[in-house]
């Protein structure tokens, strides 16, 4: 998003001269999705993106409320900006500037907007989740003399129809294609931040993909939604479907979707990772726990043997399939003989990954009402537990990597004990790291073709057989 110029633009009645705009994104892959398209809307107003909070004319925080650590941060983030609005006037030591608009969006907004704008002095605005795309209209509000609102509505409209927004010249994209969850697992905010679910039309992602490719050089697309599994249900089209048609679109080289509720996996998506040959060769694909007792505490809708059988499903249809999971330690009320139905999951699934974290509940929903006897030692114990054992099965899975050669797609570059290395990841989305050939060489954004020399659980290196440039196809 970079901007050099130094006009100013008409907006409505107002003039916009060139300002900077700071964010901060928590959260998930929805977050950053909404993040690239504030940024798009915002950079018509001639705002250009800030890492430097100091500099900012506006600061923007996009919450997120399903992680209890998320949480705490944007709090702890928003006290500290009362610091640039009791500034008098530009301090020309420390830059801070006076006028500083401070908004907050994402899903703590969602559901505390009203109560953030009362609470917190230096907040202008709330909005929430399905305003996204009216970020301007909020901009040009506050710039107009309007502050203290709050815009938590949702959109009504039977149709979600929208156009990918990217602004980071990468060739990854986030394609949004179906929003909200109907799910009301007992432990998740989400249907509540993110509202009832809603798809896009098939043809319409098929159309906004080609666009990414053709005109913004995308080559790898990951279609997101909360339960991406359930696209489609409400127009008579399903995920299977759009895989296959994603799949012809030239150029085009790797296609990867998140999160997926092992309820609604059907069989057309098994046979779409059997046959589509740019779908990544990763499915992450959330368990919680290992324990059907729990699992029904949860209301997650299935059982540790559908589960384990579904997954035998995908690496059937693709041997190469490798799958990640996240789950939950010491759920309300959670026995030892159930933790131990997880550690024995585990093993039975040989997962590549996992994303691992302690129950922490979120208000409003019903898993925060259970009266539950665990205390934290219980649950931080058990969730060491996991994580050990998940290391050591992770290891002896990546071991095996060694002496094959993955394709990659170069995401950075950095110092690893003094020592220059590129990182990028692999179709199975492991991230491997590389030394260049000369020190000089920019590696950001190729595709290359690593032979993997050394692997432990957490870590990936390898050395570089063939650089096949930016472009590949
Ligand atoms: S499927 Fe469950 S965990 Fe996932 S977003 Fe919906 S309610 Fe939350």
């Amino acid at each position: 998003m970079e901007n050099t110029t130094t006009h100013s633009v008409k907006v409505g009645e107002l003039d916009f001269p060139p300002r900077k705009v700071w964010l901060k994104t928590y959260g998930c892959q929805m977050n950053y999705h909404d993040t690239e398209r504030i940024l798009s809307h915002l950079s018509g107003m001639n705002f250009t993106r800030t890492e430097e909070q100091s500099e900012a004319d506006l600061v923007i925080f996009n919450t997120c409320a399903v992680r209890d650590l998320a949480n705490q941060k944007f709090y702890s983030h928003l006290g500290e900006t009362k610091k640039l609005k009791t500034n008098p006037d530009v301090d020309p030591e420390t830059g801070l500037k006076k006028n500083v608009i401070v908004a907050a969006g994402g899903c703590i907004a969602q559901t505390e907007g009203k109560d953030l704008i009362s609470k917190y002095k230096q907040l202008d605005f709330a909005f929430g989740t399905d305003v996204v795309d009216n970020i301007g209209e909020m901009v040009y509000r506050a710039y107009a003399g309007d502050r203290k609102f709050a815009v938590t509505s949702w959109d009504k409209s039977e149709n979600y129809s929208i156009e990918t927004k990217i602004t980071n010249g990468s060739p990854m994209a986030f394609v949004n294609i179906i929003k909200g969850c109907d799910k009301f697992c007992s432990y998740c905010i989400v249907p509540f931040t993110r509202g009832r679910e809603k798809s896009r039309r098939l043809a319409e992602v098929v159309t906004d993909v080609k666009r990414l490719v053709e005109y913004s050089g995308v080559q790898e697309v990951m279609l997101l939604g909360q339960n991406v599994n359930s696209f489609g249900k409400d127009n008579g089209e399903s995920l299977g479907e759009l895989i296959m048609e994603l799949d012809k679109v030239q150029g085009l080289q790797r296609l990867r979707y998140t999160t997926s509720h092992p309820y609604d996996v059907t069989d057309d998506l098994v046979e779409a990772h059997r046959n589509a040959k740019k779908l990544a060769n990763h499915l992450h694909l959330p368990v919680q726990s290992g324990s059907n007792t729990v699992l029904q505490r949860m209301l997650r809708e299935y059982t540790i043997e559908h589960y384990l059988t579904l997954i035998q499903k995908m690496r059937a249809a693709n041997p190469e399939m490798i799958i990640s999971t996240d789950i939950i330690a010491g759920f309300p009320n959670e026995t030892e003989e159930e933790h131990q139905g997880t550690m024995k999951l585990l093993d039975d699934a040989q997962f590549d990954f996992i994303y691992a974290y302690t129950f922490s509940p979120r208000k409003g929903t019903k898993a925060a009402r259970m009266n539950d006897v665990l205390t934290d030692d219980i649950r931080g114990r058990r969730l060491r537990e996991i994580q050990e054992k998940q290391l050591k099965i992770q290891a002896n899975i990546r071991s095996q990597m060694i002496g094959k050669t993955y394709r990659v797609l170069v995401e950075e570059k950095g110092l690893n004990k003094g020592i220059l290395k590129w990182t990028g990841r692999t179709s199975c989305y492991r991230l491997v790291h590389f030394e260049p050939e000369t020190q000089e060489k920019d590696y950001l954004w190729h595709w290359v073709d690593v032979e993997i020399t050394s692997a432990t659980a957490l870590s990936t290196q390898g050395k570089i057989i063939r650089d096949l440039g930016k472009n590949i196809q």
